[in-house]
Order: C-alpha cells, then sequence, then structure tokens
C-alpha cells in the first residue's frame, strides 16, 4: 500500500486491485506510475461532463476545467472540490505535488503551476471513467 498512514473509505487488497483494474490503471493508481504521454483516449474527449476514479467511481473533474498543456497527458485548471488528498514527492528530484483520490487513495497524478492561467494544471495519469452530466445536452 503506497499511501500507509492513511485512512481511505475504499479499501482492497493488492489481489482485489489487480482484479478490479486493468494492467494499465493498476500501475498508475496503486504504483504511481505514469502513462506514456500522448497516448490518453482523454487527450481527445471533446465532449462535456465530468470524469470519475476510476478505482472507486468518484467524480473528480470537469470538462469545464480541462484544457491542452501540450505535456501529452489530459490537464485539468483544477478539481472538483474535496475530491484529492496531496503530499510531496520526490521521484524527479525535484520535489512535485502528487495526488490521489481522496475516497480510494488511487494516484492520479501531480500539480504544475506552469498552467496558463493562475490555477494549476492538473494532468492525471489515469484514464477514469467518463460520466456523462447529468440533464446537460452533449455538445
Ligand atoms: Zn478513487
Amino acid at each position: 500500500m503506497v499511501f500507509a498512514s492513511e485512512k481511505f473509505e475504499i479499501t482492497h487488497t493488492d489481489a482485489e486491485w489487480r482484479a478490479l483494474l486493468t494492467a494499465d490503471q493498476y500501475n498508475v493508481l496503486r504504483k504511481e506510475g505514469t502513462e506514456r504521454p500522448f497516448t490518453s483516449p482523454l487527450n481527445k474527449e471533446k465532449r462535456s461532463g465530468v470524469f470519475a476514479c476510476a478505482g472507486c467511481g468518484l467524480e473528480n473533474f470537469s470538462t469545464k476545467t480541462k484544457f491542452d498543456s501540450g505535456t501529452g497527458w489530459p490537464s485539468f485548471f483544477t478539481t472538483l472540490p474535496g475530491v484529492f488528498q496531496t503530499k510531496r514527492d520526490f521521484l524527479l528530484v525535484l520535489p512535485r505535488t502528487e495526488y490521489h483520490c481522496a475516497r480510494c487513495g488511487g494516484h492520479h497524478g501531480h500539480v504544475f503551476d506552469d498552467g496558463p492561467r493562475p490555477t494549476r494544471a492538473l494532468p492525471p495519469t489515469v484514464a477514469p471513467l467518463r460520466r456523462p452530466p447529468r440533464g446537460a445536452a452533449t455538445e
């Protein structure tokens, strides 16, 4: 378990997570792996709606805050409120802010402050489930 000191509402054993997630989702969510850039189908997602955690279904990003950061990963100015927790990591020597699902602890990406707006680019490194917006027409 990556975040052994934290308690989450949704918990599974490692074997259960392997069974629930695709290999790619498992690698990212549970092992803090990173998708190769420009491979996420979400880069081309233009419809409006809400993304959700692939691990537990918690809705986490609105397409209203999505933008093309040029990094090859889907990026967002901000998240839905209260859905992520953060920690500092030093995997690339320079400190980065890692963020993970507040409900299941699944790793979703890192916070970067080089976005085109004062708020931050948040490239999630996993393909979350997509849910259509409730009662909203698709564009
Ligand atoms: Zn989750």
